[in-house]
């Protein structure tokens, strides 16, 4: 699987890829194996594409612009990737992402990959399979991963944890981009890109600069991945119009000096650094949190104190310390 991956002609390449995709998927322990396995084999061979977040909510467009941009990139020699973190399927196991039509021109090119969400588990689960896909997608030389999320909760702050660069697409609608503020996206934004400004142009341009004021504001209180001493990134807003192909050059050119500038002064390798770290503490707290679930004393006692707590009659702090007095004996 792993030549495949490395070596193999495209089709051979793809039938590799999604073969290692689904074992990364499979929650059976013996897969898990294999899987760990084939990802420190491939290890050596990722890291050289350029990972791209896109957000944004239902209906901005992001389907349209990912294809766009898809496509200009294939004009340039690239190839891209392209995977989703649907939040929708980790709670319902529906899908707000995965409408097998999207991206229609896009899938039926060679040298595009598109793999939909991982359809169940803990985002964090999801999450974790959507880097590994990842991995295996730069080992088989891919220029450009791109990972799609929808605009709400939690999905945006996981896929700004496995990208080199996030960006959030927006309406050209004032009362949007408060609320985006509100929720704290802007502060993980390195760009802002305001869609369907062929609607009302106007509106654009005022959002555009309503934004841009506001990222301002925000950066005074400095994104950790923007400050420090040297050559800094200030988060950008740009226009565009992914339905008439308006704007993904400007687009590209501003991702471009992104990655520039966060290789030039040290923050995209730094960036990348936390994030394996983060990722692996994320996956060791939540194997403890599993095997402390799991443990026999653990299992049956907890029922017992969850309806103490419940009821008032140990304070939760008490609870807590027993149980894992419980788990360490
Ligand atoms: P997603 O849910 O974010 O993936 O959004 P889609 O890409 O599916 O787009 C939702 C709708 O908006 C579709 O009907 C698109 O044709 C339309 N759309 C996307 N981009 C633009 C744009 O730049 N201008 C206009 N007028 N419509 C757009």
């Amino acid at each position: 699987m792993q030549d495949g991956i490395l070596r193999g002609n495209p089709a051979v390449q793809r039938r590799a890829m999604a073969k290692a995709i689904t074992l990364l998927e499979s929650s059976r322990a013996d897969h898990r194996e294999q899987a760990d396995g084939l990802l420190t084999a491939l290890l050596p061979h990722t890291g050289k594409a350029f990972r791209l977040g896109i957000s944004g909510v239902p209906g901005v467009g992001k389907s349209t612009f990912i294809e766009a941009l898809g496509l200009h990139l294939i004009g340039k020699g690239l190839r891209v990737a392209v995977l989703a973190i649907d939040p929708s399927s980790t709670v319902s196991g529906g899908s707000i992402l995965g409408d097998k039509t999207r991206m229609e021109q896009l899938s039926m090119r060679m040298e595009a990959y598109i793999r939909p969400s991982p359809s169940s588990g803990t985002l964090g689960g999801v999450a974790e399979k959507t880097r590994e896909a990842m991995l295996v997608c730069e080992a088989a030389g891919y220029d450009v991963v791109i990972v799609e999320t929808v605009g709400v909760g939690q999905s945006e702050i996981a896929v700004h944890g496995m990208t080199d660069m996030f960006c959030v697409l927006q309406l050209p609608n004032a009362g949007d981009d408060l609320q985006a503020i509100k929720k704290g996206v802007m502060e993980l934004a390195d760009l802002v890109v305001i869609n369907k400004a062929d609607i009302d142009p106007n509106a654009a341009t005022r959002a555009q600069a309503q934004i841009t004021s506001s990222l301002r504001l925000l950066g005074m209180h400095g994104n950790p991945d923007h400050a420090s001493a040297g050559a800094l990134w200030q988060p950008r807003v740009i226009q565009i119009s992914a339905l008439l192909g308006q704007g993904v050059d400007a687009f590209w050119e501003a991702v471009s000096s992104f990655r520039d500038m966060q290789t030039t002064n040290g923050r995209l390798a730094l960036r990348r650094e936390k994030q394996s770290l983060a990722w692996m503490w994320e996956r060791i707290d939540f194997g403890l949190k599993q095997a402390f679930r799991q443990h026999p004393q653990v299992k049956a006692m907890l029922p017992v104190l969850q309806d103490d707590v419940a009821a008032g009659r140990i304070a939760a702090s008490t609870a807590a310390r027993n149980l894992l007095l419980a788990q360490m004996q």
